[in-house]
């Protein structure tokens, strides 16, 4: 594993110390080399320049016209540089360092001078610039002679170390400087990591609700953005399982404690009547009955929450013969209180849907269009379908719901009235199961209603299912 903490100072330091030396070496060398390139450029050009002078001289005359030598001793001086005039003889006929003047010089570069080649050398070891020019006569296109120069360059390598100094200096200082950033981001980037890992560590003890450190750099900020979405959603799953449980023992023990309720009084009485007994029997085993189905709802809905929509089992589904068959089950009870049960198809449907679910669902809703409804009421169910999907509507002219109760009748143990849903046989968990399902089959359940006037459900699921 690598650690940030140490690539990243470790890596300004040596990307700083790369770029700055290089810089350095740059900086010194260019400037070196501009120096000793004007130099030469320089020296050149007097050097053409008294050769020019030399050869329009007459040599017979006599020796070196005093202008010429007077700019000679000049550049010499100036240059810092000792200049050798060498006579057609190869005899030093001007030496402006005096010593040499009369002897003889055969070398290959003023060779080579007479020869018509100029010649031109830099030392960089030593420190010096030679430069051989022939002295040509300007009607004649003869060598009279030889220029010969050798300058000090050893006054450019001076300036030159100072300033190799001086940038040394800053750069050594601004490398200083990187350094110390270097350990500062690497601590800076300890804490912000320790920080966040000690809330998180925190968190993960067991405390959901523990702060959670905010950092200024993005990426950890936005690392921990993502933390708090997946704590919140922790927090709401474990906020609504407290709820459900709480929610599931109280519906569970209120049948139990009607049920005591009923056991002690026939208890305390003495010499009960049988037709008593047989009474409270009878509520007492309507209370199992109850039990029963809110355990049956409860084990229905954990099944559904375990199953996904790749464990339906999908076939073609004739929706409107499924909705026949449901009503024909569901008749009886809505004989009893008078209700009209009526099935409505604007076209054959058929879908691609788990029977037995679907059918589930649909019940549910029929169920409840019968239980909420008014004596000698009505219950209308219409199918239809378009290329995508099938819609069955279910509308009742029961007592409706109100307007702010809509949002919830889906949630779990949710009821308008308590009272009148235990009374016609509700565990609140009716809608919950539909809803589940329709949602399984990538459909969706809308409810609209107008309390006193009646309630209409409406079921759309995909003819094909992905
Ligand atoms: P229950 O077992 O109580 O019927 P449901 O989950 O099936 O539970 O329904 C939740 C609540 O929604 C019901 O208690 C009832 O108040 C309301 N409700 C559902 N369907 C209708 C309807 N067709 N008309 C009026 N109210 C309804």
């Amino acid at each position: 594993m690598i650690s940030l903490e140490l690539i990243i100072p470790a890596a300004l330091i040596i990307g700083g110390a790369v770029l700055l030396f290089g810089f350095r070496l740059y900086l010194v060398h260019s400037y070196q080399n501009q120096q000793v390139d004007e130099r030469v450029d320089s020296l050149q050009y007097f050097a053409t320049r008294l050769t020019g002078q030399l050869g329009t001289h007459d040599e017979s005359a006599n020796g070196i016209p005093e202008g010429t030598e007077q700019e000679l001793e000049l550049v010499a001086d100036m240059y810092d540089s000792r200049i050798l005039i060498i006579g057609p003889d190869y005899r030093i006929v001007k030496d402006t360092f005096v010593i040499d003047e009369g002897r003889y010089v055969i070398s290959p570069e003023v060779m080579n001078a007479f020869a018509g080649t100029s010649y031109r050398r830099l030392n960089r070891d030593r420190h010096y610039l030679e430069m051989a020019l022939p002295v040509m006569d300007t009607i004649s296109r003869e060598v009279t002679g030889v220029l010969f120069i050798s300058a000090s360059t050893m006054e450019i390598y001076k300036s030159v170390r100072e300033l190799n100094l001086r940038v040394s200096a800053i750069v050594a200082l601004v490398f200083l400087f990187i350094v110390l950033l270097a350990v500062l981001a690497g601590i800076l980037i300890r804490q912000t990591f320790a920080r966040t890992q000690q809330s998180l560590a925190r968190i993960g003890e067991g405390s959901l609700d523990a702060p959670l450190f905010h950092s200024r750099i993005y990426e950890i900020s936005a690392m921990t953005e993502e933390y708090e979405h997946i704590l919140k959603r922790l927090q709401f799953q474990s906020q609504t399982r407290e709820e459900f449980v709480s929610n599931v023992s109280h519906e569970l023990k209120t049948p139990i404690a009607s049920m005591k309720v009923l056991a002690d009084s026939l208890l305390l009485q003495e010499e009960v009547p049988a037709e008593l007994y047989r009474d409270f029997m009878t509520d007492i085993s309507g209370e199992l009955d109850r039990e029963t189905q809110i355990i049956n709802d409860l084990l229905t809905l954990s099944r559904l929450d375990h199953v996904s929509s790749d464990d339906l089992s999908l076939q073609k589904v004739d929706i409107g013969a499924l909705i026949e068959g449901i009503l024909k089950r569901l008749r009886p009870l809505a004989q009893q209180r008078n209700i009209e049960l009526v099935y409505e198809s604007m076209r054959e449907v058929n879908a691609e849907a788990d029977p037995i679910r679907l059918s589930l669902a649909l019940t549910n809703l029929v169920e409840n269009a019968i239980k909420y409804n008014h004596e000698n009421g009505w219950v209308k169910v219409v199918c239809d379908a378009d290329y995508r999907y099938a819609y069955i509507r279910v509308a009742d002219s029961g007592i409706g719901i109100p307007q702010e109760a809509l949002p919830h009748v889906f949630e779990r143990f949710y009821r308008v009235d308590k009272a009148r849903s235990r009374e016609r046989g509700g565990t609140g968990l009716g809608l919950s199961i539909a809803s589940s399902i329709v949602l399984m089959h990538g459909g969706a359940i809308r409810v609209s209603s107008t309390p006193g006037e009646g309630s209409t459900f409406t079921v759309r699921i995909p003819v094909r299912q992905m």
